[in-house]
């Protein structure tokens, strides 16, 4: 089935955006695409189908090329995958690693990769490693010792808002062939694009900013190199393990994106706003958000993010477990919830999912931040700081 993806266009990628991509319905010409439905496409008289790009739809449908394209188009990448789910597009790109092979990964990152590629590793007999990639010599050091077939990377890291530098890892993964992935989920595509730092793969859980409206679960995977191997096996993996998204998904996704330079400009303000306000405040320990001055690998979150800095955000309370969960017991407007990337915001105590030996601080809280009024948030955090 052949695919043009990513046309050259001259629009703003908010412009693409808005227009959810752009063209219309071609038989009816309706603003909004159809939603398509059918899981099976009929042959003629003679077997020859009568569209040759639809024969049944685990291949592919309209709407995820539709998708997919303006997702490849916001990565400046050259295609795109959508995925059943954020962990489902992971699982593609880990499944590159045959038995016998190595896999480098970030420490302390999102939870659920973590505990797949540990099972998934052992499993399949691949080695895993696991080190701190915001220590770019000690990284750099393993990526020449275990010489890994791929390189995992997320930035920012969630929930500790880790940056690491994606070039100078990218210049050594080359030097030692190895294919660097990157997962940019809490920064999102208008923020920060792996590939054109070096990055082979791009990866997204779609369930939370491209989404936006928590009301999916969906993944992308996008490449700078749509003929080479690796591509043809993600392809394969989705088309014959079958992980594809529903179509009722994709159409939500792609009415999701039609808001996200929106969302993505609100979400950044109101959290670098409230990331300020929380690092002035008395009951506040620390604050982990690469948008502060304080932050370890600021200078290198600005020189590779742009329009912000994402809008997810970590605190440490004065104080231990107890004290952090008296805050969110107390929040109101902040709902009491995993996950990211909302229109709504959201808080959670990471100890409590992870447990003792994830090393994550009793007294951390994640926040991801939505659109709400800055001032209502602001007024939230007030009061529920208050009862420490
Ligand atoms: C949520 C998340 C995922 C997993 O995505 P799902 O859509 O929940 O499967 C992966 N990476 C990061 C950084 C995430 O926040």
């Amino acid at each position: 089935m052949s695919k043009s993806k990513s046309p050259a266009s001259t629009l703003h990628v908010d412009s693409l955006l808005a227009h959810g991509g752009g063209g219309f319905d071609q038989a009816t010409g309706a603003v909004v695409p159809p939603i398509p439905t059918a899981t099976t496409f009929v042959r003629d008289e003679s077997y020859e189908l009568r569209n040759p790009g639809h024969l049944y739809s685990r291949d592919d449908n309209d709407l995820f090329l539709k998708t997919e394209s303006l997702i490849a188009a916001l990565e400046g990448g050259a295609d795109s995958r959508l995925f059943a789910s954020g962990m489902a597009a992971i699982a593609a790109v880990a499944r590159l690693v045959k038995p016998g092979g190595t896999l480098l990964a970030q420490s302390g990152i999102y939870w659920g990769t973590t505990l797949f590629l540990r099972k998934h590793c052992a499993r399949n007999n691949i080695a895993l490693v696991e080190a701190d990639a915001s220590d770019l010599e000690a990284f750099q050091d393993e990526i020449a010792v275990t010489r890994p077939d791929l390189v995992w990377l997320e930035v920012p890291s969630n929930p500790f808002l880790k940056v690491a530098d994606i070039a100078k890892i990218a210049a050594h993964c080359r030097q030692e062939n190895a294919l660097l992935a990157v997962d940019a989920t809490a920064a999102t595509p208008l923020i920060l694009q792996p590939l054109s730092l070096g990055a082979d793969l791009a990866v997204h859980s779609a369930t939370k900013a491209l989404n936006g409206h928590s009301d999916l679960l969906g993944g992308v995977v996008t490449t700078t190199d749509a003929h080479s191997e690796a591509w043809g096996l993600i392809c394969e993996e989705r088309k014959l393990a079958g992980a594809v998204l529903g179509s009722f998904e994709c159409w939500l996704l792609l009415r999701g994106l039609r808001t996200l330079s929106l969302r993505v400009e609100r979400m950044n303000g109101n959290t670098i706003a409230l990331a300020e306000y929380l690092e002035k405040h008395p009951k506040i320990q620390t604050v982990l958000y690469p948008g502060l001055a304080s932050h370890p690998q600021h200078a290198l979150a600005q020189s590779m993010m742009s329009g912000g800095y994402g809008s997810l955000l970590s605190v440490q309370c004065k104080g231990g477990r107890e004290e952090a969960l008296k805050v969110v017991g107390a929040l109101g407007l902040f709902q009491r919830a995993t996950s990211l990337g909302g229109t709504e915001s959201l808080v959670e105590h990471r100890f409590t999912i992870e447990g003792e030996t994830s090393g994550i601080p009793e007294n951390l809280l994640r926040l991801s931040i939505g659109i709400e009024h800055i001032d209502d948030l602001t007024a939230d955090l007030d009061q529920a700081l208050s009862v420490i």
